[in-house]
Parts: C-alpha cells; structure tokens; sequence
C-alpha cells in the first residue's frame, strides 16, 4: 500500500490477522488487566523481555492498534496515546524537565498549554521563556545551559502565524536542543515533523483524528534524537538506550505514574475516525480555501487571515511547510465585539463552539472566551483584538456555509 489513505484504513500489514476471530475491526479490550499462562510469562512482561499485556495503565491491544497507526502514519520511531492533547504536553515536559531547567516557547499558545507553562511547571521551579519565535536572533539571546526544549503550535492558534521551523530547527541542531512542536491543527498529514527535524511530536486526537469530536485523546510521538545526551535528567538513559532514551524514561516512568492513559474504548473511536482522517481533510482543505476566498470579497469582514491565502503574512511559509493546505482554522476581523456578537448569533448552522478540525463549522470570539481573563494589554500583545474571530471550516457542503455567513452577515 503506497498511500496513506489506504494505511489508515487497513493498517498494518502483520496486524490484519492478528485478531483471533479475524474481526475487521480492531476490538475494544475493555479490561484492566490480563491473565498469564505461566509465573515466567508474568515475571517476562514486567522485566520488559516480553511486551505481553499485563496492565491497562500501561499498555492494552486496542491503544496499541492506534499507537503502530499513528507511528506508520508519521514515521516517528515512537509513539504513546494519552488521555488527553493536555496529557500529551505535560507527560512530555515531566519527561524533559527537572527544577532550575527552561524552556522556550512563544506568547502564542493554545490556553491550557498557556497555562500549564504559566502556572503548573512554574510552581515546580521550570521557567517558560516567552520568546518571540518570528525572530531567530530572539531565540538564540534566550537559550543558556538550563534550557532543555524549544516548543511552539504551528499554525498558531487563533493568530495563524506560520514559523519559520527550518530555521528554528536550524538553531535547535546547533544547540542540541530538542525542538517539540504541537500538529493539532495540521496532523502528519498536512505538516511532516519528520522531514523538518522536529524531535518530539504531540497532538490532541480530539480534533482532527477522532472526526467529529467523538473523544479526548493525545498523542506523543518520538522521532529519533541524540539530542537527550545532552540534558542531565537523560544522561544515564542516554548512555544505557542512545536514541530511545527520551522515550523510555516517559514510557518507563512519567507516562505510568501520571496515570493519564486513553481508554481503550477511546482509542477505538479514534481509530474509527483515523480511518477516514485523509478524506475528511482533503474536503476540509478545499472548504476552507473556498470560505476564505469568500469571506475576502465580503464589504463587512476587513481581514482575512489564512496561510493559502496568496496575500496572507504566513503564505510563503505556508507553502513551504504544508504546501498550501493550511488547515481548518480562518481568522477574520469585524467591526468591534459587538458586532462580532450579532453576526454569531445570526448564524444558523455553523455552530458557536470551542472545538475546532471538527465535522461540524464552528465559529468563536476569542477576546470575550478563550482570553476572558486576560487584560486588555496582554491581550494585544498576543494579537487577540475585540473584533476577531476565528472560523473552524466543516465537511458540509460549501454553498451551505456561505449561505449561512451571506444570511448573518446581512443582518448587520
Ligand atoms: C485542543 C488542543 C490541545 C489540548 O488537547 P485536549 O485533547 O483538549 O487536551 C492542545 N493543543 C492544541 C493546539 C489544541 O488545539
């Protein structure tokens, strides 16, 4: 099988039979533990010569189907499903971290990432460096001997700013530091981590995999890395698992006592969507690019940011990174808050709704809810502006979006 809509589908060629009764559809193991035939199998699974079931907390058949998907989707050399897209971040940076240490990132964060640097891992003495990632000179003034990760969201979320990643990674490689970038919005499919020298990819399977918002789940994914050398916390494992190193201590260790492991029924629904996630994309792209082309020619609307857009700030970068398909997000610029209001409320099927990579056309007011207790100050330093709304393109039909803008935007 050369394409990968056709992997999802199938799957793995040597997995296709291993069900005992050949059911076409991977099982849901519902249990929390498994049975060993004898004390030496039991004694194997737990010193890891064996890597049969024991513990639904630490691995099952049903996750393990999505996890060999998901590694064969992105060529990463590891991966680990999570309860969660937030699971996923903070098993990772458990991982890395240790008090005293830094990692860089940008001031444009998804929220609860935002806050996990800004309050969780400050209270256990790890510093975000907000850092302005647009700048590569920035980046580097910021790193010293402690810094133990570069992180940012591409795009970002609800600005759209493309990064320049080659160059980013570039500096990553110079200081043998890891570069960790959240694909929520794009996946494996539309930005490869891989072919851009990032080290650790982290998603949240909430949104474009499980399709239509069916589930919470994350994912991690470990591309492989001499990388872990260099921090200290890894060192020994470096020495006793090379390149494994990063992903044996947060599969070994952090993953098993955080405890945040998807549940198996979870992981069946997100390999239901992963089945259809390239054709769900595909139509996505195409509505997106349509509706952003739409909303332009629209007197009412005064910007239009999308990165396959020929105009947009992010478009050469956009090109380059993902070819032109930019995802599912759209941000647009009205009058002032209160005209934002009248038009969301005027829309009749595109949904008011904090979800986004969704079946469903989704529409939110980032300034009054996902940045409410945010100051109006801090606000405009992360370019989120009274009249802004961000747009997240369904699979509907694409006369039917604009039949629903075109009505909302009349009753302005
Ligand atoms: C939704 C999201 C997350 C968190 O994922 P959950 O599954 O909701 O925990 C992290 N990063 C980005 C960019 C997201 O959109």
């Amino acid at each position: 099988m050369q394409h990968i809509s056709s992997r999802l589908i199938h799957g793995l060629p040597d997995s296709q039979s291993s069900d005992l009764n050949r059911s076409l559809k991977t099982p849901i193991y519902e249990t929390a533990s498994f049975d060993f035939e004898t004390s030496e199998d039991a004694e194997k699974a737990f010193t890891g010569e064996s890597d049969a079931f024991a513990y639904s907390r630490i691995s099952n058949p049903t996750v393990t189907e999505l996890q060999n998907r998901l590694k064969w989707f992105s060529n990463a050399e590891q991966c680990l499903c999570v309860s969660s897209g937030m699971a996923a971040i903070s098993n990772v940076f458990l991982t890395l971290c240790s008090s005293g240490d830094n990692i860089l990132t940008s001031q444009y964060l998804f929220g609860n990432t935002l806050s996990f640097f800004s309050k969780t891992i400050r209270s256990f003495g790890i510093e975000a460096r907000y850092t302005n990632l647009e700048e590569p000179q920035s980046v580097l003034d910021n790193i010293d001997t402690n810094t133990r990760a570069i992180f940012l969201e591409l795009p970002t979320n609800p600005q759209l700013i493309y990064f320049d990643v080659p160059a980013i990674a570039k500096i990553a490689r110079e200081k043998g530091i890891p570069l960790i970038v959240d694909n929520t919005v794009l996946t494996p499919y539309l930005f490869s981590c891989k072919q851009n020298e990032v080290d650790i990819e982290i998603f949240s399977n909430t949104k474009f995999v499980s399709g239509g918002a069916t589930s919470i789940g994350g994912t991690v994914l470990v591309y492989g890395s001499d990388k872990w050398a260099n921090n200290p916390k890894l060192a020994a494992d470096y020495e006793k698992f090379g390149k494994d190193a990063f992903y044996k201590r947060l599969y070994k260790e952090i993953y098993r006592n955080i405890g945040a492991c998807l549940s198996p029924n979870n992981a069946y629904l997100q390999l239901l969507g992963l089945e259809t996630l390239t054709l769900r994309i595909d139509r996505i792209m195409e509505n997106t690019l349509g509706i952003a082309r739409f909303l332009q020619e629209q007197a009412l609307v005064q910007t239009v940011r999308y990165g396959a857009l020929e105009n947009d700030p992010g478009y050469a970068m956009a090109m380059q990174l993902t070819k032109g398909k930019a995802g599912c997000l759209i941000g647009l610029e009205l009058k002032d808050k209160a005209t934002c209001f009248r038009f969301m409320n005027a829309l009749q099927m595109v949904r008011r709704g904090t979800n986004f990579c969704d079946n469903k056309s989704m529409i939110l007011h980032p300034a009054s809810t996902i940045y409410w207790d945010f100051s109006r100050e801090d606000k405009q330093k992360m370019q989120i502006s009274e009249g802004m709304l961000r747009l997240s393109v369904g699979l509907e039909a694409i006369e039917d979006i604009k039949t629903d803008i075109r009505q909302a935007l009349s009753v302005l």
